[in-house]
Parts: structure tokens; sequence; C-alpha cells
């Protein structure tokens, strides 16, 4: 699983985030490291509900002969470079390297998490991802990105359906309630706003 490829999470919601991209680039490269896949740019809205600007986000494939200690710093220290400031957990910043994985190797120390948290719930992580490996690539606790993708879209467009049946549902509550204060009913086991079953 993981195979020996290299991956980074790239995104950028200050500033223009193609010239950063592209600036990364140069200074990866002028570091000993050397992007041999790009997937498209994609843009996405803030999360988290701290960053205000919409982010810029792309997966790229790297190559070097750096441990992932060293890689770690290195991403670190072009984030530097490029002026990312960051205020706040989630707060908009220039520039956001994140290794994604290193290989197969598994790690979990404060200092460096691999595969990196999270990335198997992140569609502006499998999306671009997916546009660079092919269908068989799989990943220690994600499995592979593209199934995990389809996965995640299909969940995501359940969401509005069951958001919907509840407002139903809540607005029908309403309804009855306002019936019920004029009958002074006050309600059975029905009474209960929310069904999930
Ligand atoms: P962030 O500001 O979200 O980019 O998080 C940076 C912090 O996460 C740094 O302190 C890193 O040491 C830590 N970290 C842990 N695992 C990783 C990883 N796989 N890639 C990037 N940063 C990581």
């Amino acid at each position: 699983m993981g195979d020996g490829r290299i991956f980074v999470g790239v995104g950028s919601s200050l500033g223009d985030a193609e010239e950063t991209f592209a600036q990364a680039e140069r200074a990866l490269a002028a570091r000993g490291v050397r992007v041999v896949a790009q997937a498209k740019n994609l843009k996405n809205a803030p999360m988290g509900g701290v960053a205000l600007e919409e982010f810029t986000n792309s997966v790229w494939e790297v190559a070097t002969t750096q441990s992932p200690w060293e890689l770690l710093r290195t991403l670190q220290a072009v984030e530097g470079d490029l002026g990312r400031v960051r205020t706040v957990r989630w707060g908009d910043r220039t520039l956001d390297l994140d290794l994604l994985v290193y290989g197969g190797l598994v790690l979990n120390t404060p200092e460096l998490t691999l595969p990196h948290p999270r990335i198997g719930e992140r569609e502006f992580v499998l999306g671009p991802w997916a546009e660079i490996v092919d269908e068989g690539y799989a990943v220690v606790g994600v499995g592979a990105v593209h199934a995990a993708l389809r996965e995640l879209k299909e969940v995501a467009q359940e969401v509005p359906v069951d958001r919907r049946q509840v407002t139903d549902r809540l607005a029908s509550d309403e309804d009855s309630q306002k019936t019920n204060e004029t009958t002074g009913d006050q309600g059975g086991a029905d009474a209960d706003p929310i069904h999930w079953g």
C-alpha cells in the first residue's frame, strides 16, 4: 500500500495562488525537492469557519532523497520563504504545504503524522489527488483514493436530503404544535420533533 510515492497537499487563501504555487515549485526545486506531477488547482470555500477567503488547493507528487523529517522542514521553510502568515488555526494563509504521505510510512508523532490526518474526509485533497493517481493507488487508513473520493461525494449528496426531511418534519411538528396549543393536546410519543430511524 502507498508504494514509494510522496505526495504534498498545497493550499493558499491569500494573494495570487497561481503565482504563489509557481514560486513554491521553484523554491522546492532549489531545496532538492522536485515536483513530478501536479493536479489542477481547485477553488474551495473556506473551511472551519475562521478563514474568510476562498482557498485554492492542489496535490503535488514530489521526488526527493530527503527523509520525511527533512522534507517536512523543507516544506515549512518554503512556507516561511513565501511569507506565510498564520494567525489562527484554519485561518487564511499565503501558502500551506502538508505532507500527505511518504511512501507507505505510518508515523504518529506531534511533529509529523503520516499519512496526514483527516485526508480521507477532505474532498479538496482527495479530488486533486485522484487526478494524478490511478484507480488502484491506496493509502493506509484511507484505502483507494478514487474509492474514498466517490464515497465522500455520495455522503455529501445524501446530507441535503436528510436535512430537508428533518426540516420538513420540524415544520409539520410546528404546525401540529400550533394545533395542539389550540386543542390543548400535549402530544404523545409522536411529539418528539426528530426521528432518525
Ligand atoms: P498546519 O498549520 O495545519 O500546516 O500544521 C502544521 C503543524 O502540523 C506543524 O507543527 C507540523 O509539525 C505538524 N504536522 C504533523 N504532521 C504533519 C504532516 N504530515 N504534514 C505537515 N505538518 C504536519
